[in-house]
């Protein structure tokens, strides 16, 4: 099938949009890379302490007039920006393939899903109503208003560039705040596109910013005074070291989402015809860089011809994924984000076969179809053998690679969810209810799956998580982000 037209041509400047002006960063400027090509696509800055402080200045300012814009109206401007991402849903989902290397139906899911979460935050007329009560003592009435706070920060991962600052932004400027993006400087291309859609959908200057860079711009936000809170959205590491004890330090609210190892649970009554796909989009969808994927599969009972079958049936698919430039439609699987990456996944499987796994399948070598470097590329890859105590299962690896486990009985499966330090998206198939309602009310998991690999909350319910995985209190998404991006007052009236 013919490769479909690139979004992004010649070698752009990505800028920075701050107070309603495009502007080129003065700090250093790096390259942005297709990791199908190699081909550098784009160029931007990392931004300096000026750049940050005058976004921060122009959130600060356009906030006291956003705020009094009655909410009803502020979703009005979302309403138009709504319409205008319907019409560039193309152009937007094809930036993302471009610049992340995703297959284009993954970028147009990530388009869908970023959409959704806009058309949620149309509704904070009624998402921002406050509660109240008559006659609390005789003639005092009590009520609970929400107010927005003021600037804040939204830092988004590489995985996901278009899709994971719109889980905060929607809501955070929907509830009257002013918001400054600092997308991953990997993959900065989507959310200029997005910033641009926002200028054409009028909103005032100073509302949404964007400003470019790395972790020294994420720095400077955390420590900035002048930001009320911040959304994070990337690795445990960042999200535990650096993010949420600066944001306790400087008194700030923090939703912070980190890293993943989830486990998928097989029973041997699950529909083996259906789950099998499941598994290979859970697994190999988006080159495993989600924080939803699977990485560990979980097979329970002693049945060895189950067992046998099954694993035949999981190996005979996965060798069927086509890898190659996402830009082509019939492509099932695009390269990891850099080749620093891949040499991160590579060292993995090392780690895994020094810590006794094996290898049912081995992706380093992967055919590719086209012509393009392999730099980037990594085939489907599947360990069996694998065990709680090995590294292969207690990191995060952040690509295409299946350990295959196994467990007596769903007792013991539960408890190897329960043992990995991550606890973001576990899941189990089956069709036994019982089973399906144990694992549920048992397994620690913020997101948990019934016969679904990839289990990605809609954008009205909270995007949860728990333990490696998160930490916070409130979620991005729906109802708890409009918690998060507003203050609850409780006033008590009597009058004489
Ligand atoms: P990352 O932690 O390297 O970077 C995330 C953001 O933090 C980027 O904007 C980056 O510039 C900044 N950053 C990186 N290191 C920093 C440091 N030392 N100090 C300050 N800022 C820093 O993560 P990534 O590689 O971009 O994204 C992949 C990770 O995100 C994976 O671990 C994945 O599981 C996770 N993720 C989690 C969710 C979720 O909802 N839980 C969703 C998507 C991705």
């Amino acid at each position: 099938m013919a490769v479909l037209e690139e979004p992004i041509k010649g070698v752009p400047m990505v800028k920075n949009y701050i107070g309603g002006e495009w502007v080129e960063s003065k700090g250093e400027i790096i390259d942005v890379v297709n990791p199908v090509t190699c081909e550098t696509i784009a160029k931007v800055g990392i931004s300096t302490k000026e750049e940050i402080d005058a976004a921060v200045k122009a959130a600060q300012e356009a906030y006291p007039d956003w705020r009094r814009t009655p909410p009803v109206t502020r979703a009005r401007y979302l309403f138009r920006l709504r319409e205008l991402l319907e019409e560039n849903f193309e152009e937007i989902s094809r930036i993302q393939t471009q610049e992340h290397g995703k297959t284009i139906d993954e970028s147009r899911g990530e388009t869908r899903r970023g959409i959704e979460n806009v058309e949620v935050a149309c509704g904070i007329p009624t998402l921002m109503m406050g509660d109240s009560s008559e006659d609390v003592a005789s003639g005092i009435d009590e009520y609970l208003i929400r107010q927005p706070l003021g600037v804040f920060g939204i830092i988004g991962p590489f995985n996901f560039p278009f899709m994971i600052p719109l889980w905060s932004a929607p809501y955070a400027v929907a509830a009257g705040n002013t918001v400054i993006i600092k997308p991953s400087s990997e993959v900065p291309n989507s959310q200029a596109k997005l910033a641009e859609l926002v200028e054409e959908a009028g909103f005032p200057p100073g509302v949404w910013n964007v400003v470019n860079g790395g972790r020294t711009v994420v720095n400077g936000m955390l420590d900035h005074p002048q930001i009320e809170g911040i959304t994070f959205v990337g690795s445990t590491p960042t999200m535990e070291n650096v993010i949420y004890p600066r944001c306790g330090a400087t008194g700030k609210r923090v939703i912070a989402q980190g890293g993943a190892s989830n486990c998928l649970v097989i029973m041997p009554d699950c529909n083996v015809k259906a789950t099998i796909p499941s598994l290979m989009t859970s697994f190999f969808g988006n080159a495993g860089q989600r924080c939803l994927a699977g990485q560990n599969l979980i097979i329970v009972g002693d049945d060895n011809k189950f067992y046998n079958s099954f694993v035949e049936q999981v190996t005979e698919a996965a060798k069927k994924i086509r890898v190659g430039n996402g830009l082509d439609e019939s492509i099932q699987m695009g390269p990891v984000r850099d080749a620093e990456k891949k040499q991160r996944i590579m060292n993995y499987i090392e780690i895994g076969l020094k810590e006794g796994a094996t290898l049912r399948l081995d992706g380093r070598k992967p055919k590719i179809e086209g012509d393009y470097p392999d730099t980037c590329f990594l085939g489907p890859t599947i360990f069996e053998n694998v065990t709680p105590d090995m590294t292969i299962f207690k990191e995060e690896i952040f690509g295409p690679t299946m350990g295959i486990m196994r467990a007596k009985d769903l007792d013991e499966a539960i408890q190897m969810c329960n043992d990995n330090p991550f606890h973001n998206g576990h899941a189990i198939f089956t069709s036994n209810g019982k089973y399906a309602r144990k694992f549920q009310y048992e397994v620690i998991s913020g997101n948990v799956g019934i016969n679904i690999g990839i289990v990605a909350p809609m954008a009205f319910y909270p995007f949860s998580g728990m333990k490696g995985s998160f930490m916070g209190v409130l979620h991005t998404q729906g109802k708890e982000a409009i918690r998060f991006f507003t203050e609850s007052k409780v006033c008590i009236q009597r009058w004489f």
